[in-house]
Protein backbone atom coordinates (compact mmCIF):
# COMPACT_ATOMS: atom_id res chain seq x y z
CA UNK A 1 0.00 0.00 0.00
CA UNK A 2 2.90 2.43 0.89
CA UNK A 3 4.64 1.53 -2.40
CA UNK A 4 1.58 2.38 -4.21
CA UNK A 5 1.20 5.38 -2.35
CA UNK A 6 4.57 6.48 -3.42
CA UNK A 7 4.47 5.18 -7.10
CA UNK A 8 1.81 7.40 -7.52
CA UNK A 9 3.21 10.41 -5.69
CA UNK A 10 6.60 10.12 -8.15
CA UNK A 11 3.97 9.44 -11.05
CA UNK A 12 2.03 12.32 -10.16
CA UNK A 13 5.33 14.57 -10.39
CA UNK A 14 7.49 13.12 -13.49
CA UNK A 15 9.70 14.67 -14.89
CA UNK A 16 12.75 13.71 -17.52
CA UNK A 17 15.24 14.27 -14.55
CA UNK A 18 13.68 11.51 -12.25
CA UNK A 19 12.66 9.01 -15.09
CA UNK A 20 16.47 9.36 -15.86
CA UNK A 21 17.84 8.49 -12.06
CA UNK A 22 15.46 5.36 -12.60
CA UNK A 23 16.81 4.73 -16.11
CA UNK A 24 20.56 5.01 -13.93
CA UNK A 25 19.22 2.56 -11.46
CA UNK A 26 17.82 -0.02 -14.01
CA UNK A 27 21.46 0.12 -16.15
CA UNK A 28 23.60 -0.53 -13.12
CA UNK A 29 21.39 -3.75 -11.96
CA UNK A 30 21.84 -4.72 -15.54
CA UNK A 31 25.51 -4.18 -15.62
CA UNK A 32 25.54 -6.31 -12.50
CA UNK A 33 23.57 -8.95 -13.54
CA UNK A 34 25.68 -12.30 -13.69
CA UNK A 35 22.32 -14.44 -13.74
CA UNK A 36 20.85 -16.44 -17.15
CA UNK A 37 22.63 -17.10 -20.43
CA UNK A 38 24.81 -14.60 -21.88
CA UNK A 39 22.62 -14.33 -25.17
CA UNK A 40 19.78 -12.51 -22.74
CA UNK A 41 22.29 -10.37 -20.59
CA UNK A 42 23.18 -9.35 -24.17
CA UNK A 43 19.67 -9.15 -25.03
CA UNK A 44 18.80 -6.95 -22.17
CA UNK A 45 22.17 -4.57 -22.67
CA UNK A 46 21.40 -3.55 -25.78
CA UNK A 47 17.66 -2.36 -25.78
CA UNK A 48 19.25 -0.70 -22.47
CA UNK A 49 21.19 1.37 -24.69
CA UNK A 50 17.97 2.70 -26.25
CA UNK A 51 16.20 4.03 -23.12
CA UNK A 52 20.14 5.20 -21.91
CA UNK A 53 20.83 7.22 -25.23
CA UNK A 54 16.97 8.89 -24.95
CA UNK A 55 18.00 10.33 -21.53
CA UNK A 56 21.35 10.73 -21.55
CA UNK A 57 22.16 11.92 -25.66
CA UNK A 58 18.61 12.85 -26.24
CA UNK A 59 19.23 14.55 -28.83
CA UNK A 60 20.79 11.74 -30.70
CA UNK A 61 18.17 9.53 -29.68
CA UNK A 62 15.36 9.08 -32.99
CA UNK A 63 12.19 7.89 -31.57
CA UNK A 64 10.75 5.13 -34.27
CA UNK A 65 8.17 2.60 -34.78
CA UNK A 66 8.10 -1.38 -34.72
CA UNK A 67 9.46 -1.22 -38.86
CA UNK A 68 10.98 1.83 -39.24
CA UNK A 69 14.34 1.18 -40.89
CA UNK A 70 16.79 1.13 -37.95
CA UNK A 71 19.56 1.10 -40.72
CA UNK A 72 18.94 4.84 -41.74
CA UNK A 73 19.25 5.86 -37.79
CA UNK A 74 22.17 3.51 -36.38
CA UNK A 75 24.41 4.13 -39.72
CA UNK A 76 24.23 8.19 -38.88
CA UNK A 77 25.49 7.05 -35.20
CA UNK A 78 22.14 7.40 -33.80
CA UNK A 79 20.25 5.38 -31.35
CA UNK A 80 16.73 4.47 -32.20
CA UNK A 81 14.27 3.77 -29.63
CA UNK A 82 10.95 1.95 -30.48
CA UNK A 83 8.29 3.69 -28.56
CA UNK A 84 5.92 0.71 -28.88
CA UNK A 85 9.11 -0.64 -26.55
CA UNK A 86 8.14 1.69 -23.91
CA UNK A 87 4.55 0.96 -23.33
CA UNK A 88 6.23 -2.79 -23.55
CA UNK A 89 8.39 -1.89 -20.20
CA UNK A 90 5.42 0.26 -18.66
CA UNK A 91 3.89 -3.06 -19.27
CA UNK A 92 6.46 -5.11 -17.19
CA UNK A 93 6.85 -3.20 -14.37
CA UNK A 94 2.85 -3.11 -13.83
CA UNK A 95 2.65 0.66 -14.43
CA UNK A 96 0.30 1.17 -17.75
CA UNK A 97 -2.89 1.73 -15.69
CA UNK A 98 -1.28 4.52 -13.85
CA UNK A 99 -0.99 5.90 -17.22
CA UNK A 100 -3.75 4.90 -18.92
CA UNK A 101 -6.14 6.32 -16.29
CA UNK A 102 -4.64 9.79 -17.50
CA UNK A 103 -5.20 9.36 -21.10
CA UNK A 104 -8.59 10.62 -21.84
CA UNK A 105 -8.37 13.77 -19.53
CA UNK A 106 -5.05 14.78 -21.59
CA UNK A 107 -6.47 14.03 -25.00
CA UNK A 108 -5.35 10.27 -26.08
CA UNK A 109 -8.38 8.56 -27.37
CA UNK A 110 -9.17 5.34 -25.93
CA UNK A 111 -9.69 3.68 -28.96
CA UNK A 112 -6.04 4.05 -29.52
CA UNK A 113 -3.78 0.88 -28.86
CA UNK A 114 -2.34 0.61 -25.20
CA UNK A 115 0.71 0.41 -26.51
CA UNK A 116 1.05 3.84 -28.06
CA UNK A 117 -1.05 4.83 -25.47
CA UNK A 118 0.98 4.23 -22.67
CA UNK A 119 4.08 5.88 -24.70
CA UNK A 120 2.36 9.00 -25.08
CA UNK A 121 1.21 9.25 -21.64
CA UNK A 122 4.40 9.03 -20.24
CA UNK A 123 5.40 11.54 -23.21
CA UNK A 124 2.79 13.71 -22.20
CA UNK A 125 3.13 13.67 -18.49
CA UNK A 126 6.69 15.26 -18.84
CA UNK A 127 8.77 12.07 -18.45
CA UNK A 128 11.09 12.17 -21.25
CA UNK A 129 13.76 14.81 -22.50
CA UNK A 130 12.67 15.72 -26.54
CA UNK A 131 14.45 13.22 -28.43
CA UNK A 132 16.31 14.66 -32.09
CA UNK A 133 13.50 13.63 -34.22
CA UNK A 134 10.61 11.39 -34.38
CA UNK A 135 10.29 8.62 -37.51
CA UNK A 136 7.59 6.43 -38.04
CA UNK A 137 6.71 4.63 -41.03
CA UNK A 138 3.13 3.44 -42.34
CA UNK A 139 3.66 -0.49 -42.24
CA UNK A 140 1.74 -2.17 -39.62
CA UNK A 141 0.21 -0.04 -37.46
CA UNK A 142 -2.25 2.72 -38.07
CA UNK A 143 -1.62 4.03 -34.42
CA UNK A 144 2.56 5.31 -35.96
CA UNK A 145 1.47 8.38 -37.53
CA UNK A 146 -0.72 9.22 -35.08
CA UNK A 147 0.99 8.82 -32.13
CA UNK A 148 4.42 9.88 -33.63
CA UNK A 149 3.05 13.14 -35.08
CA UNK A 150 1.53 13.82 -31.35
CA UNK A 151 5.04 13.62 -30.02
CA UNK A 152 6.63 15.60 -32.48
CA UNK A 153 3.82 18.50 -32.01
CA UNK A 154 4.45 18.67 -28.76
CA UNK A 155 7.73 18.81 -28.01
CA UNK A 156 8.55 20.28 -31.44
CA UNK A 157 10.86 18.02 -32.83
CA UNK A 158 11.18 17.46 -36.12
CA UNK A 159 8.92 14.60 -37.69
CA UNK A 160 9.78 12.31 -41.01
CA UNK A 161 7.59 9.51 -42.01
CA UNK A 162 7.62 6.64 -44.72
CA UNK A 163 4.44 5.81 -46.80
CA UNK A 164 5.32 1.72 -47.02
CA UNK A 165 2.66 0.57 -50.12
CA UNK A 166 1.32 -2.82 -50.56
CA UNK A 167 3.81 -5.28 -51.25
CA UNK A 168 2.48 -5.88 -54.87
CA UNK A 169 1.83 -2.46 -55.52
CA UNK A 170 3.20 -1.73 -59.55
CA UNK A 171 5.94 0.16 -58.83
CA UNK A 172 6.08 0.25 -54.75
CA UNK A 173 9.72 -0.59 -54.44
CA UNK A 174 11.03 2.06 -56.37
CA UNK A 175 8.46 4.58 -54.45
CA UNK A 176 9.67 2.87 -51.16
CA UNK A 177 13.05 3.47 -52.34
CA UNK A 178 13.00 7.08 -53.35
CA UNK A 179 11.84 7.95 -49.95
CA UNK A 180 14.06 6.18 -48.03
CA UNK A 181 17.04 7.94 -49.60
CA UNK A 182 15.48 11.25 -49.55
CA UNK A 183 14.63 10.59 -45.61
CA UNK A 184 18.26 9.47 -44.80
CA UNK A 185 19.59 12.33 -46.44
CA UNK A 186 17.24 14.62 -44.57
CA UNK A 187 18.42 12.90 -41.78
CA UNK A 188 21.67 13.13 -42.27
CA UNK A 189 21.81 16.75 -42.91
CA UNK A 190 19.65 17.93 -39.95
CA UNK A 191 21.97 15.59 -37.64
CA UNK A 192 25.40 16.97 -39.63
CA UNK A 193 26.51 13.95 -40.30
CA UNK A 194 29.49 13.83 -43.08
CA UNK A 195 29.83 11.19 -45.95
CA UNK A 196 26.56 9.15 -45.18
CA UNK A 197 26.50 7.49 -48.27
CA UNK A 198 29.84 5.59 -47.14
CA UNK A 199 28.44 5.10 -44.17
CA UNK A 200 24.98 3.53 -45.36
CA UNK A 201 26.96 0.62 -47.32
CA UNK A 202 28.65 -0.28 -44.78
CA UNK A 203 25.44 -0.32 -42.14
CA UNK A 204 23.92 -2.68 -44.83
CA UNK A 205 26.73 -4.91 -45.41
CA UNK A 206 26.76 -5.35 -41.70
CA UNK A 207 22.55 -5.58 -41.86
CA UNK A 208 23.35 -8.78 -44.56
CA UNK A 209 25.72 -10.18 -42.24
CA UNK A 210 23.08 -10.12 -39.39
CA UNK A 211 20.35 -11.84 -41.79
CA UNK A 212 22.67 -14.47 -42.27
CA UNK A 213 22.89 -15.02 -38.62
CA UNK A 214 19.54 -14.84 -38.06
CA UNK A 215 18.30 -17.69 -40.23
CA UNK A 216 21.03 -20.09 -38.83
CA UNK A 217 19.74 -19.07 -35.42
CA UNK A 218 16.01 -19.95 -36.77
CA UNK A 219 17.45 -22.79 -38.48
CA UNK A 220 18.80 -24.74 -35.37
CA UNK A 221 15.58 -23.70 -33.23
CA UNK A 222 13.76 -26.42 -35.87
CA UNK A 223 15.38 -28.64 -33.53
CA UNK A 224 16.88 -27.06 -30.19
CA UNK A 225 15.65 -25.36 -27.21
CA UNK A 226 17.45 -23.92 -24.29
CA UNK A 227 15.91 -24.93 -21.60
CA UNK A 228 15.36 -22.29 -18.53
CA UNK A 229 14.53 -19.27 -20.45
CA UNK A 230 11.82 -17.04 -19.53
CA UNK A 231 8.57 -19.02 -21.73
CA UNK A 232 8.30 -16.47 -23.89
CA UNK A 233 11.17 -14.10 -23.64
CA UNK A 234 12.38 -15.30 -26.87
CA UNK A 235 9.11 -12.80 -28.78
CA UNK A 236 11.37 -10.02 -27.66
CA UNK A 237 14.04 -10.61 -29.55
CA UNK A 238 12.25 -9.03 -32.55
CA UNK A 239 13.09 -5.75 -31.13
CA UNK A 240 17.24 -6.59 -32.15
CA UNK A 241 15.56 -7.13 -36.03
CA UNK A 242 14.03 -4.47 -36.14
CA UNK A 243 16.03 -2.05 -34.15
CA UNK A 244 19.37 -3.12 -34.14
CA UNK A 245 19.73 -4.42 -37.96
CA UNK A 246 22.51 -2.74 -38.86
CA UNK A 247 24.11 -1.97 -36.05
CA UNK A 248 27.15 -3.98 -34.87
CA UNK A 249 25.26 -4.40 -31.41
CA UNK A 250 22.28 -6.41 -33.35
CA UNK A 251 24.61 -8.63 -35.41
CA UNK A 252 26.68 -9.62 -31.99
CA UNK A 253 23.72 -10.75 -30.20
CA UNK A 254 23.07 -13.44 -32.92
CA UNK A 255 26.40 -14.14 -33.06
CA UNK A 256 25.75 -14.76 -29.01
CA UNK A 257 22.51 -17.09 -28.88
CA UNK A 258 23.44 -19.05 -31.94
CA UNK A 259 26.57 -20.04 -29.76
CA UNK A 260 24.40 -20.35 -26.78
CA UNK A 261 21.99 -22.69 -28.55
CA UNK A 262 24.96 -25.15 -30.02
CA UNK A 263 26.47 -24.97 -26.29
CA UNK A 264 23.45 -25.22 -24.10
CA UNK A 265 20.76 -26.33 -26.45
CA UNK A 266 19.03 -29.60 -26.02
CA UNK A 267 17.11 -31.65 -28.67
CA UNK A 268 12.95 -31.14 -28.15
CA UNK A 269 11.67 -34.06 -25.65
CA UNK A 270 9.21 -36.15 -27.53
CA UNK A 271 7.12 -35.88 -24.78
CA UNK A 272 6.23 -32.01 -25.09
CA UNK A 273 4.16 -29.91 -26.88
CA UNK A 274 4.83 -27.95 -29.32
CA UNK A 275 3.66 -23.92 -29.67
CA UNK A 276 4.33 -21.70 -32.52
CA UNK A 277 3.79 -18.24 -31.11
CA UNK A 278 1.97 -15.69 -33.58
CA UNK A 279 1.88 -11.92 -33.21
CA UNK A 280 3.48 -11.33 -29.36
CA UNK A 281 2.95 -12.16 -25.87
CA UNK A 282 1.79 -10.17 -23.05
CA UNK A 283 4.77 -8.24 -21.45
CA UNK A 284 3.48 -9.41 -17.67
CA UNK A 285 3.08 -12.83 -16.04
CA UNK A 286 -0.20 -14.16 -17.96
CA UNK A 287 -2.35 -17.44 -16.90
CA UNK A 288 -1.78 -18.88 -20.79
CA UNK A 289 2.14 -18.83 -20.46
CA UNK A 290 1.91 -20.25 -17.12
CA UNK A 291 -0.62 -22.90 -17.92
CA UNK A 292 1.63 -24.04 -20.96
CA UNK A 293 4.47 -23.99 -18.99
CA UNK A 294 3.18 -25.59 -16.13
CA UNK A 295 1.67 -28.40 -18.27
CA UNK A 296 5.40 -29.21 -19.88
CA UNK A 297 4.51 -26.92 -23.49
CA UNK A 298 7.00 -25.28 -24.83
CA UNK A 299 6.81 -22.39 -27.55
CA UNK A 300 9.06 -23.31 -30.09
CA UNK A 301 9.14 -20.30 -32.49
CA UNK A 302 7.40 -16.90 -32.44
CA UNK A 303 6.14 -15.64 -35.98
CA UNK A 304 7.53 -12.24 -35.29
CA UNK A 305 11.06 -13.57 -34.78
CA UNK A 306 10.54 -15.32 -38.60
CA UNK A 307 10.98 -12.12 -40.54
CA UNK A 308 12.47 -12.87 -43.66
CA UNK A 309 13.74 -10.47 -46.79
CA UNK A 310 16.33 -11.37 -49.41
CA UNK A 311 20.24 -11.16 -49.25
CA UNK A 312 21.25 -7.29 -49.17
CA UNK A 313 23.36 -5.73 -51.48
CA UNK A 314 25.59 -2.60 -50.13
CA UNK A 315 25.90 -1.38 -52.91
CA UNK A 316 22.17 -0.89 -53.47
CA UNK A 317 21.43 0.46 -49.79
CA UNK A 318 17.85 1.85 -50.57
CA UNK A 319 16.81 -0.60 -52.92
CA UNK A 320 18.00 -3.37 -50.34
CA UNK A 321 16.00 -1.80 -47.57
CA UNK A 322 12.68 -1.23 -49.57
CA UNK A 323 12.71 -5.18 -50.45
CA UNK A 324 13.52 -5.94 -47.00
CA UNK A 325 10.31 -3.82 -45.78
CA UNK A 326 8.04 -5.08 -48.65
CA UNK A 327 9.10 -8.55 -48.13
CA UNK A 328 7.42 -8.95 -44.50
CA UNK A 329 4.76 -11.47 -44.50
CA UNK A 330 2.40 -8.94 -42.12
CA UNK A 331 2.35 -7.16 -44.57
CA UNK A 332 -0.34 -6.97 -47.54
CA UNK A 333 -3.09 -9.75 -48.46
CA UNK A 334 -3.33 -11.59 -45.15
CA UNK A 335 -2.94 -14.51 -47.24
CA UNK A 336 0.80 -13.74 -47.15
CA UNK A 337 0.25 -14.06 -43.33
CA UNK A 338 -1.00 -17.54 -43.59
CA UNK A 339 0.85 -18.83 -45.91
CA UNK A 340 3.93 -18.02 -43.11
CA UNK A 341 1.80 -19.40 -40.44
CA UNK A 342 1.15 -22.80 -42.24
CA UNK A 343 4.92 -23.06 -43.63
CA UNK A 344 6.47 -22.25 -39.91
CA UNK A 345 3.89 -25.02 -38.48
CA UNK A 346 5.55 -27.27 -40.68
CA UNK A 347 9.12 -26.58 -40.38
CA UNK A 348 8.76 -26.65 -36.60
CA UNK A 349 6.30 -29.65 -36.35
CA UNK A 350 3.62 -27.91 -34.22
CA UNK A 351 0.82 -29.32 -32.29
CA UNK A 352 -1.01 -25.83 -31.70
CA UNK A 353 -0.91 -22.11 -32.38
CA UNK A 354 -1.32 -19.30 -29.90
CA UNK A 355 -2.05 -16.14 -30.75
CA UNK A 356 -2.67 -13.31 -28.72
CA UNK A 357 -4.96 -10.88 -30.15
CA UNK A 358 -4.50 -7.74 -28.88
CA UNK A 359 -7.31 -5.21 -27.87
CA UNK A 360 -7.62 -2.42 -30.58
CA UNK A 361 -4.71 -4.20 -32.74
CA UNK A 362 -6.16 -5.13 -36.37
CA UNK A 363 -2.46 -5.92 -37.34
CA UNK A 364 -3.01 -9.10 -34.29
CA UNK A 365 -7.23 -9.62 -34.68
CA UNK A 366 -8.84 -8.17 -37.83
CA UNK A 367 -8.03 -10.82 -40.10
CA UNK A 368 -8.55 -14.08 -37.47
CA UNK A 369 -11.51 -15.29 -38.94
CA UNK A 370 -10.31 -15.60 -42.46
CA UNK A 371 -6.46 -16.89 -40.57
CA UNK A 372 -8.35 -19.60 -38.44
CA UNK A 373 -10.45 -20.81 -41.33
CA UNK A 374 -7.22 -21.74 -43.57
CA UNK A 375 -4.74 -22.01 -40.64
CA UNK A 376 -3.55 -25.76 -40.86
CA UNK A 377 -2.91 -26.45 -37.09
CA UNK A 378 -5.32 -26.18 -34.07
CA UNK A 379 -5.02 -22.25 -33.10
CA UNK A 380 -5.94 -20.76 -30.01
CA UNK A 381 -6.64 -17.10 -29.64
CA UNK A 382 -6.85 -14.77 -26.59
CA UNK A 383 -8.47 -11.73 -26.38
CA UNK A 384 -5.96 -9.39 -23.66
CA UNK A 385 -4.35 -6.53 -23.37
CA UNK A 386 -0.77 -6.98 -24.09
CA UNK A 387 0.44 -4.25 -21.69
CA UNK A 388 -2.59 -3.75 -19.15
CA UNK A 389 -2.33 -6.91 -16.65
CA UNK A 390 -5.79 -5.53 -15.30
CA UNK A 391 -7.17 -5.98 -18.50
CA UNK A 392 -7.94 -9.87 -18.47
CA UNK A 393 -9.84 -12.71 -16.59
CA UNK A 394 -7.21 -15.43 -15.29
CA UNK A 395 -9.52 -17.67 -14.29
CA UNK A 396 -11.91 -18.45 -17.56
CA UNK A 397 -8.51 -18.28 -19.52
CA UNK A 398 -6.98 -20.77 -17.70
CA UNK A 399 -9.89 -22.80 -18.30
CA UNK A 400 -9.71 -22.25 -22.19
CA UNK A 401 -5.96 -23.03 -22.47
CA UNK A 402 -6.45 -26.30 -20.66
CA UNK A 403 -9.07 -27.75 -22.59
CA UNK A 404 -6.73 -26.96 -25.70
CA UNK A 405 -3.85 -28.53 -24.03
CA UNK A 406 -6.66 -31.48 -23.48
CA UNK A 407 -8.03 -31.24 -26.67
CA UNK A 408 -4.30 -31.28 -28.27
CA UNK A 409 -2.79 -34.41 -26.22
CA UNK A 410 -5.95 -36.35 -27.73
CA UNK A 411 -4.74 -35.44 -30.92
CA UNK A 412 -1.45 -36.25 -30.86
CA UNK A 413 -0.30 -38.62 -28.35
S1 LIG B 1 -0.34 -4.06 -30.98
FE1 LIG B 1 -1.24 -3.59 -33.00
S2 LIG B 1 -2.18 -1.56 -32.78
FE2 LIG B 1 -0.76 -1.84 -31.05
S3 LIG B 1 1.20 -0.99 -31.68
FE3 LIG B 1 1.27 -3.15 -32.22
S4 LIG B 1 0.51 -3.29 -34.35
FE4 LIG B 1 -0.08 -1.27 -33.52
Amino acid sequence: MADNHLIDRVMNRLTPGRTRIAVLLYGLSLFFCTSGYRFERRHNLINYRSFFDAFFRPGRSVWTTLLTPSELVSSLGLTPIVMESVGGITGTLGLTRRFLKHTVEIGIPSSLCTFHRAHLSMVLKNGFYPPGCVFAVSALCDGNLRSLQEISEYYPTPFFFVDVPEPDAPGGEEFLKNQLEEVYLQLSHLFRVKRPLERIERTVEIAEETRVWIGKVNELRQTRYIPDVKPMSMAWHLLNQTAQLGASRGLAFYKTLYRDLSRYGRDFPKDKLRFLLMHLPPTYSHPVVETISGRGGLIVIEEFNTLKWPPMDPKDPFGSIARKLLSIHLLGSSMRRIEHINRLACDYNVDGIINFAHWGCRQSSGSLEVMKERIQKPLLSVDTDLVDSESSSAGQIKTRVESFIEMLKAQYR
